[in-house]
């Protein structure tokens, strides 16, 4: 039967390599739902929202039409029809996605496309999801659930390079604000789900850690 896989972790943490790894090597769908917090804080700054008035944020959050493909190989994320996934890795949008992502609203509406775009997943082999949140509250039910951190350092090092050569203290910087945000908001904090396995990716390399998950979910 179907398996549903939750990753949660810490922004940088190797999270997404991993989750499109695991879902390749299985055969089963992917999700990033840190893109769809991403394409909705773009929507926002597009429309000339104020992100840190949360009323104002709240008041639009159910317009912008985000659409995930869950392709693991090619995943795709488009906005009112637009793909937008170069949009939203810029500078711009990691500076102001974690305040947009703490609006109640913004969450009501991400966790129905969420759950709908899990539940689709359901009539094939299952889905692997990766977020913040995915294990704790979207999918408490999950079969297998992830709580990934690494090394900070470690952490920008990688996302520095996988933004082709950016500096890594200020990456790093970036990072672990976004996460004192994540971490310490009311609604939905990362935390570690009941359940869940905690992986410290800092020693192992990207495919070690998705052999580790995949003989979890072999399991
Ligand atoms: O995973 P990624 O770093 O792309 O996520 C961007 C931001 O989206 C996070 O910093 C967090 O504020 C938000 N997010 C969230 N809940 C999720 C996924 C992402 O609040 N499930």
């Amino acid at each position: 039967s179907a398996v549903v896989v939750a990753i949660d972790g810490t922004s940088g943490s190797g999270k997404s390599s991993t989750s499109r790894g695991v879902a390749a090597r299985l055969s089963l769908r992917y999700l990033d739902t840190g893109a769809m917090y991403r394409a909705m804080t773009w929507w926002m700054l597009e429309h000339a929202v104020d992100v840190h008035d949360a009323s104002a944020v709240a008041a639009r959050a159910h317009e912008p039409v985000i659409v995930s493909g869950t392709d693991p190989q090619a995943p795709t994320i488009t906005l009112d029809g637009v793909d937008v996934s170069t949009e939203i890795r810029s500078d711009l949008v990691n500076a102001n996605v974690s305040p947009v992502s703490a609006v109640p609203e913004v969450r009501a509406r991400m966790l129905e496309l969420q759950r709908a775009t899990i539940q689709d997943a359901l009539d094939g082999p299952g889905i692997v999801v990766e977020g913040r949140d995915i294990g704790s509250v979207v999918w408490p039910q999950a079969q297998v659930k992830l709580y990934v951190t690494a090394d900070p350092a470690a952490r920008a090092a990688r996302r520095a390079l996988e933004e082709g050569g950016s500096d890594a203290a200020r990456v790093q910087a970036s990072l672990e604000a976004r996460d004192r945000i994540d971490a310490s908001r009311t609604t939905s904090p990362l935390v570690q789900a009941d359940g869940a396995v905690h992986l410290d990716t800092t020693p192992y390399t990207l495919e070690e850690v998705v052999d580790q998950v995949v003989a979890l979910v072999e399991d």
